[in-house]
């Protein structure tokens, strides 16, 4: 038996992993005991990850062969793939020479590694020379992104994972690890095991597994959070707990933000958020004063109208009280992709540019061109390009004629589904590059080309505390399907030949891309010049920023990211959601991950012992609220909202707050009879500065059906 080390292809938790093979077939995985991370443990995804890789998976759900098909809706044709690369660069040349490159729109996925990211952002700006490249991580961190950069002025986690065993009080806002980062769960349980006096406060509007480990659970109404941190940021002010030391030397924009929470007493805050008053002081007591608090968040603050109003709200409360840039103490956003920093950090998304630089800035252009050796920034588009629902709304318009869509499924995972499947019907090209053959996407897809996946292809990854871990191939690829920088980079010579250019993307090995991603980040927030592939195999995973070594913690020197090194308070007004309830729509619908499922289920759906935990759609309904609409437990129910509906087993569960509904995210077309799974349900709505929409909220009827 042969072992390969590399890393868990699902969430940001990043866990190491053993992976047990013959040279041909993945036969079995452990966690890697070495990997900093995790310290050999798995969660129920990551333990089950090689039967995700047996021949039956490899036969019958792995797309193996690049296909094409002659109209929309027949039956794709297996070509070869020289036929496939020629066509498709002629296709795309057509199309941008009829309608410009800006009609070309590129989505990606925090699934990629960093290699791919970047041959993918090469592919937009500097061959095709469209803006319009995003990636579904839109859908996940960017109002974590935006938050960063306004707070604390870049985009980079302040913390580690060891902040969580070193915190004396943790605040988990929005988020539910014991579901979505399981291993960090784990390392929170032991924590409080080995703390007296630890103290974990739970916001929620849902009472999950992660709050009924809470001292405290302010289960707030959903899409309050401003108001909460506003209240908390009022009782610490009132109380005298704030940090005027830390505030005068290190900060700026205090007294404004304090004239914003003068109007938010703890009285009106729990009533905004639907707690108790008692509930609220107590919270603003023991994170103020607690020695170390940390803080972290997830989804609940990033997928919202208000997702980087609610991110700055509670990096507010940090700063105010000095809780940051210390052991155990920051603001701490949970990563849910495996790669989104990868992505976010090689700028492979329409409002960024590789190391953390800015579309927006011609400055930062001309850096791009120089490092990429083209002749001028007039070269590259120039300009900030359609973020994910922007560019199916554009596409829907008719005004993107083509779609290149990699590692990611939106006709089932991005909001409002009629506009996303309207977008792709509309398309004239849409070209799928994907590992497995049955998404919702698949079926609008005018050619099918295999990628290779978890187990097949080498790069790297980076996880929620900046920790670069490598991906490593044990085995070879399924059928024909080749590693997705590969993909990009045989149709990029042959755009740059039809152009009568010398090739823009000319590497040989990942690590050749890894290395030009290295380079543009060097005298940025984010450097790793000093590190190499060698030195990730040698001594393991590292954090960045990695010039002379590893860092563990930033801003410990009370220095920031922004201009003049001082943190930012940023007074953000309150607002409600997107969309209200009504009496014609009564319940806030909201959608989370299960245990065991990741995503559209494309990967985890493969394994049958993955649906033991639960097995079916169900939408989920306080009892109280069942009661007086008179819909009793287990009969099927129709969920309504604005944009479509779906029919689903009710079931009725205390933990969801009243007025509150729950569904799963992961359901797709076939288990939910409806056109875009849960999605067909929620809304497109987003926030106006990470453009991050509200997949937490939306209004719904719920009736007998
Ligand atoms: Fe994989 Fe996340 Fe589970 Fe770790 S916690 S094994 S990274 S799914």
């Amino acid at each position: 038996m042969n072992e390969t080390q590399s890393t868990c292809p699902y969430c940001g938790v990043g866990c190491g992993v053993v992976i047990e093979h013959d040279g041909g077939q993945i036969t079995g995985v452990r966690g890697d005991p070495a990997h900093p991370a995790n310290f050999g443990r798995l969660c129920t995804k990551g333990t089950n990850l090689h039967l995700t890789a047996t021949p039956v998976v490899l036969q019958h759900q792995r797309l193996r062969d690049p296909q094409r098909r002659s109209a929309r809706g027949a039956t794709p044709e297996v070509i070869g793939w020289e036929q496939a690369n020629r066509e498709i660069a002629e296709r795309l040349l057509a199309i941008r020479a009829a309608h410009g490159p800006e009609s070309i729109g590129i989505y990606i996925s925090g699934q990629l590694l960093t290699e791919d990211y970047h041959a993918f952002n090469k592919l937009a700006r500097a061959v095709i020379g469209t803006p319009h490249i995003d990636s579904n991580s839109r859908l996940c961190m960017s109002s974590a992104v935006v938050g960063y950069k306004q707070s604390l002025g870049a985009d980079a986690p302040p913390c580690s994972y060891e902040d969580i065993e070193l915190a004396d009080c943790i605040l988990v806002s929005g988020a539910n690890p014991a579901w979505a980062h399981p291993i960090l769960f784990r390392r929170l349980e032991a924590a409080r095991n080995d703390k007296p006096g630890h103290k974990l406060i739970v916001v929620d509007p849902r009472r999950t597994e992660t709050a009924e480990l809470a001292d405290l659970h302010l289960q707030i109404r959903p899409g309050t959070d401003v108001a909460l941190s506003h209240g908390l940021l009022h009782a610490v002010i009132a109380r005298g707990w704030i940090a005027a030391d830390f505030i005068a030397a290190s900060t700026a924009g205090f007294d404004a933000l304090k004239a914003l929470v003068d109007a938010w007493p703890p009285a009106r805050a729990a009533e905004v958020c639907g707690i108790r008053e008692a509930d609220l002081w107590q919270a603003a007591e023991w994170f103020a004063n607690a020695p170390s608090s940390l803080s972290l968040y997830c989804q609940g603050l990033n997928q919202s109208s208000a997702g980087t109003a609610k991110n700055t709200a509670l990096i507010n409360l940090h700063l105010a009280t000095g809780q940051i840039g210390r052991p155990g103490a920051g603001p701490f956003s949970l990563t849910g992709q495996p790669n989104a920093m990868g992505g976010r950090e090689s700028g492979g998304m329409a409002t960024l540019l590789p190391g953390h630089r800015d579309p927006a800035s011609g400055e930062d252009w001309a850096e791009i061109a120089a490092l990429w050796g083209l002749d001028a920034p007039q070269d590259l588009p120039g300009r900030r390009g359609h973020t994910a629902v922007e560019m199916f709304e554009a596409a829907a318009r008719g005004e993107l004629k083509a779609l290149w869509i990699a590692c990611t499924n939106p006709a089932q995972s991005m909001p409002d589904q009629a506009v996303v499947r309207e977008a792709l019907a509309r398309c004239e090209l849409v070209i799928l590059q994907e590992a497995f053959a049955h998404t919702a996407t698949a079926r609008y897809a005018d050619y099918l080309l295999p990628a290779a996946t978890w187990g097949e292809k080498d790069g790297t990854v980076t996880n929620s505390e900046r920790r670069i871990s490598r991906v490593r191939q044990a085995v070879p690829p399924a059928g024909q399907a080749r590693a997705d920088w590969r993909i990009v980079q045989d149709i990029a010579q042959l755009i740059d030949a039809g152009l009568g250019r010398k090739p823009r993307l000319q590497a040989r090995t990942a690590e050749d891309l890894w290395l030009e991603h290295r380079a543009a980040t060097r005298g940025r927030d984010l450097d790793i010049t000093g590190l190499s592939w060698a030195t990730l195999d040698a001594d393991g995973p590292q954090q960045w920023p990695y010039v002379d070594g590893p860092t563990a913690r930033l801003y410990t020197d009370g220095r920031f990211a922004t201009a003049d090194g001082r943190a930012r308070f940023v007074a953000r007004a309150y607002e409600p959601t997107a969309e209200a309830t009504s009496d014609e729509r009564p319940f806030a619908l909201t959608t989370g991950r299960l245990r065991d499922q990741w995503h559209g289920m494309s990967r985890s759906g493969t394994v049958p012992r993955l649906f033991a935990h639960e097995g079916r759609p169900l939408v989920r309904l306080n009892p109280a609220d069942a009661a007086r609409a008179a819909l009793a437990d287990g009969q099927l129910v129709r969920v309504r909202s604005r944009r479509g509906e779906l029919v689903l087993p009710l079931k009725l569960d205390g933990n969801v707050a009243p007025t509150g509904a729950d569904i799963a995210m992961h359901w797709g077309d076939e288990f939910v009879g409806a056109q875009g799974g849960i999605n067909a349900v929620t809304q497109g709505s987003f926030c106006p500065d990470s453009k991050q929409p509200e997949l937490k909220f939306s209004a719904v009827a719920i009736e007998t059906a």
